[in-house]
């Protein structure tokens, strides 16, 4: 991500002036919201003084009453009794299919396909993975405003590096119910890398490993004047502490009470069996647990388990996912051409980096002890503010140019169901490039782009985003056409695909809407039993969008009606004047609930129009043809 510098140093805005915003770490595990204040970026506590909230959101019977949903902390203390209805690790579940989250099943509660996306079955019906995230930023967004005692006015969450389009897209739709404005999302290494950097800048390549909750991300930066350049990113979005202390259970299951560990358990056990795990692995990073470990005892629906487990014993049963974070890192240097000896500090991040086994390793792999002089858990969302407070203006601080790169390679299918490659993997963004492409049929009219994203050379091996066509490709050889396939990448990651034919101009475009496809209606109808603000802002954009493109095509059409009105008949023109007249007309209501009017009047135009722009385009192709024969073209 470009992000420019906005003030000039030294201009920074009157307080009253100042817009609220702040840095959200949307985390697995735990979310945090800071704020620059008074210059410094620190996070926000609720009102018992706590920083971190659980990424938690248990759903009530809505028959008992009440406000149907307890979140953060309150959930997390319910989960026992309650595993069924209690969502953690939710981000793991957004923008995938069911298929595509890896260990599913041991969730504790249910997840099913719906529209080609997960959702969670609870009491309460069934709940996306958007949904559930916005309860736990609108709980965020309540405690910033509670802070300032005012209206938040936007705010930069930040996304794992290995985050796709889906993932980024289900970020924004989950803020956009929680009636929060997205400045930008950031990939979260970069956002350490931001508070890092201005606290201790320093030139030269650095790695930031953050391990997680649910996520293990690598990513390499080069820091030059100011000036951070992502080389690389890679990681594993499918691995952090929670798969450590699955290990953990596992390891002391089948130490302790080998017949249970090959035997199903009920849902309550094992929520209580992993975060007995948890619990016991975190003791353990402390010197006490190192010198002397500890006891693992729970209670379970078969009996009492109990088990004495070393610091050694853990480190046993999590060496394997040590060495496969160890694996991405491997193959991001690669990436990024870089051996170790290069990497002038390690910067750890995500409380799993607590660990001391995980430092260790770390540590020898890079041949140099880690830097971790700010909190891991909150260094991510630190980062965050001081960019949200950068985008907003508020800013007075030194340039801060930031380039980030796509994580997965982009392209579309070709011939034989082969990927062409159009943006590579680790180009910085934004970006825009294009490629030429041709028909492969005398006469074709039409041409389906199929929009792929990953490494593999197979359209099959790949992800599929999206499926468009270009239509109205004037009749030529085989190879005549030329179409201009244009890939944009915008800031926050996200990808618009266009092709152009280029003799006769007819184009198509789409915004890659992720798979999952939650359309503005069911968006607009979670909103209903949502946050009334976000409504308003929904309402209030659909309505500033709807005039731009009623503008847009009245423009055109008036420059259109001046260029090739000849081909209209009176009586044709007239019908189309009147439809122009009606959209105007409703225009000029300023009532931003009425959006659907202008919509309905917008569309009767551009059907009403439909022939003369056929016609249209026969003359332009006309002229561009004449006097050429279609070889030739
Ligand atoms: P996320 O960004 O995925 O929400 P966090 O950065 O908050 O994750 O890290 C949460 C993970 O860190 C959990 O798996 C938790 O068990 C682990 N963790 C926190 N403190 C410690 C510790 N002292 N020792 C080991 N793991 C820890
Ligand atoms: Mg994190």
């Amino acid at each position: 991500m470009a992000l420019l510098q906005i003030s000039e140093p030294g201009q920074s805005l009157d307080p009253h002036q100042r817009r609220i915003v702040v840095g959200i770490d949307l985390g697995t595990t735990h979310s945090l919201v800071a704020a620059v204040r008074h210059g410094v970026a620190e996070c926000l506590p609720d009102l018992q003084g706590r920083v971190l909230l659980p990424s938690a959101v248990r759903y009530t019977d809505p028959a008992l009453g009440g406000s149907g949903r307890q979140v953060g902390h309150d959930a997390l203390a319910a989960q026992h009794e309650d595993p069924g209805n209690t969502i953690t690790s939710v981000k793991r579940l957004m923008g995938r299919t069911r298929a595509q989250v890896a260990d599913v099943d041991r969730l504790p509660y249910r997840v099913v396909d719906e529209q080609g996306m997960a959702v969670i079955e609870t009491v309460a019906g069934r709940k996306t993975p958007m949904e559930v995230s916005a309860e736990v930023l609108a709980t965020l967004r309540f405690r910033a405003e509670d802070s300032f005692d005012d209206e938040l006015f936007g705010a930069v969450i930040t996304v794992p590096a290995y985050f796709d389009d889906a993932q980024r897209q289900a970020t924004k739709d989950a803020a956009q119910l929680a009636g929060i404005e997205v400045l930008r999302l950031i990939n979260e290494p970069t956002a350490a890398a931001i508070a890092y950097g201005l606290d201790h800048a320093a030139e030269g390549v650095y790695a930031v490993y953050d391990l997680g909750g649910g996520t293990f991300d690598i990513s390499i930066l080069r820091l030059t004047q100011g000036v951070f350049e992502v080389l690389a990113t890679g990681g594993d979005s499918a691995l952090g502490g929670d798969d450590y202390d699955n290990a953990l259970a596992q390891w002391v299951l089948a130490q302790a009470a080998p017949a249970q560990a090959a035997a199903p358990m009920a849902a309550a056990d094992r929520a209580r069996l992993q975060s007995e795990a948890r619990r016991c692995k975190e003791a353990l990073s402390s010197p006490e647990g190192q010198a002397e470990g500890v006891v693992f005892g729970v209670a379970l629906s078969v009996g009492v388990l109990s088990h004495r487990v070393s610091a050694s014993d853990l480190a046993q049963c999590t060496e394997a996912l040590t060495q496969r974070t160890l694996s991405a890192v491997r193959k991001v240097l690669r990436d990024a051409r870089l051996t170790t000896s290069e990497i002038q500090g390690v910067v750890m991040v995500g409380g799993s980096t607590r660990m001391p086994v995980v430092q260790a390793a770390v540590g020898a792999f890079f041949g140099q002890t880690p830097l971790n002089d700010l909190n891991p858990d909150e260094v991510v969302a630190l980062g965050a503010a001081i960019q949200a407070n950068a985008l907003a203006g508020n800013g007075n601080g030194g340039d801060l140019l930031l380039l980030d790169v796509i994580p997965l390679s982009l392209g579309i299918e070709t011939m034989g169901g082969l990927v062409e490659r159009i943006v590579p993997r680790n180009s910085t963004i934004p970006t825009a490039r294009a490629q030429d492409f041709t028909t492969y049929q005398d006469g074709q009219t039409a041409l389906a782009l199929h929009v792929v994203q990953g490494e593999r050379d197979l359209v099959a091996d790949c992800r599929s985003l999206a499926r468009f066509e270009l239509r109205g490709i004037p009749p030529m050889a085989a190879g005549a056409a030329r179409i201009r396939v244009t890939f944009t990448v915008d800031a926050d990651g996200l990808l618009s695909v266009a092709a152009r034919e280029m003799v006769s101009g007819v184009e198509a475009n789409i915004d890659v809407k992720p798979a999952y496809g939650l359309s503005d209606e069911q968006i607009a109808a979670m909103l209903q039993d949502g946050f009334a603000t976000a409504q308003q802002d929904m309402a209030a954009r659909a309505w500033v969008e709807a005039r731009v493109d009623a503008d847009r095509l009245l423009v055109a059409l008036r420059s259109a009606l001046q260029a090739d009105g000849d081909l209209l008949e009176p009586a044709q023109r007239q019908a189309i004047e009147a439809l122009m007249q009606r959209l105007t007309e409703s225009l000029q209501d300023p009532d931003p609930s009425r959006a659907a009017a202008i919509e309905a009047a917008t569309k009767a135009l551009a059907d009403g129009t439909e022939a003369f722009a056929a016609e249209r385009m026969n003359r332009g192709i006309q002229q561009a043809l004449a006097g050429r024969r279609v070889q030739d073209v």
